[in-house]
This record gives structure tokens, C-alpha cells and sequence, in this order.
């Protein structure tokens, strides 16, 4: 219950959610810091179309500045940048795959990152969006660098696959979509 609060903004309206089925095509706003650049990411179902996860890997905690990355997956085709042009870096990640970012070139804002296996997907950075709302993290990869102090992400799914994979909760069908 406590855990579960931590991971709610605290203008988080009292969480109400659609009935199933009753879940509308909906536009994400976003932006990097300064404005430059600004984007919108439209989804016919965030339910499906969308996929937050936490990620504490060395070069996500790099690139972010932070401990851990938090990107949500999304259809290439439904992000649509409306201001500004995003800078781009390549790097390896460490075995062998290339991986993309894309940010703002004067506030250094993360956009987009998406390894060359993404595929008709790319990750958007939660913290870009102006409203996440609905969007909530459902996974963890590479948890043996998650800090001690930091709890599990509460209901992580079993649609996450990495090296420590939570089993999922036993009242849970067991669901592949990957
Ligand atoms: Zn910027
Ligand atoms: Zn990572």
C-alpha cells in the first residue's frame, strides 16, 4: 500500500481508471526542458500501445544522470515531433548493439533512446511527457544495479524479461507479449 503511494504524483487525481474496454485513443504531450523541442506521442489504446519500465543499467544511469532510466515504448509511427530538432548519439552498448539517443542540443533534455533491434518502436522518456499519467511502469531490467535503498516497482509484469525476472503475482495468467 505504502510502496504503491510512492510511485503516484502527488496531483495525481484519486485514482479513478476506465472500465476495461472503455479506454480511449489518447495524445501525450511532451517536451524537453527548455522547449525547444516538443513532440506528441498519439496512442489508439495506451493500455496496449504503451510499455513504462525502469531501467538501472550503467548506460542508462550515464546518459540520465540519475540511477536508474525511465522510458515508455511506444509505436515509432505514433510520436510526432512538432517543435525543434533533437541532436542524435550512437554509442555501443556495451555488447555489440548500437543504441540511439536523441536530446535537446542546448538544454540536453533525453527525448528518445532505442537500440538498433527496437524495431518499429522506440522509448520515449518518461519524464518528458508533460502529463504520464496512465502510463505507469509495469517492469525492471537489469535490477542487480538497483540501488538497496530503492524499492521494486510494485506489479512488476511478467511481460518484462531480463536477467532477474520477478515471478508475476500467483493470481496472474501468464502472459507473453513481447
Ligand atoms: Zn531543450
Ligand atoms: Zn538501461
Amino acid at each position: 500500500m505504502n510502496i504503491q503511494r510512492k510511485y503516484e504524483s502527488p496531483d495525481t487525481p484519486t485514482g479513478k481508471s476506465p472500465e476495461p474496454g472503455e479506454q480511449a485513443r489518447r495524445s501525450f504531450l511532451g517536451s524537453c526542458y527548455c522547449h525547444e523541442i516538443e513532440y506528441v506521442v498519439d496512442l489508439e489504446n495506451p493500455e496496449t500501445d504503451a510499455r513504462t519500465s525502469v531501467c538501472y543499467c550503467k548506460n542508462c544511469r550515464k546518459w540520465t544522470g540519475s540511477a536508474f532510466g525511465i522510458t515508455t515504448k511506444v509505436p515509432k509511427a505514433a510520436l510526432k515531433y512538432t517543435k525543434g530538432e533533437t541532436k542524435k548519439h550512437e554509442s555501443d552498448n556495451g555488447s555489440g548493439t548500437r543504441l540511439f539517443r536523441e536530446f535537446c542540443g542546448t538544454c540536453g533534455g533525453g527525448i528518445l533512446e532505442y537500440g538498433e533491434n527496437a524495431g518499429d518502436n522506440t522509448y520515449v522518456t518518461y519524464g518528458s511527457f508533460e502529463n504520464p499519467e496512465g502510463l505507469p511502469p509495469r517492469g525492471e531490467f537489469f535490477c542487480k544495479y538497483r540501488e538497496s535503498w530503492m524499492p521494486e516497482i510494485p506489479g512488476s509484469s511478467p511481460i518484462i524479461i531480463c536477467d532477474c525476472w520477478h515471478p508475476p503475482p500467483t493470481s496472474s495468467p501468464s502472459k507473453t507479449t513481447v
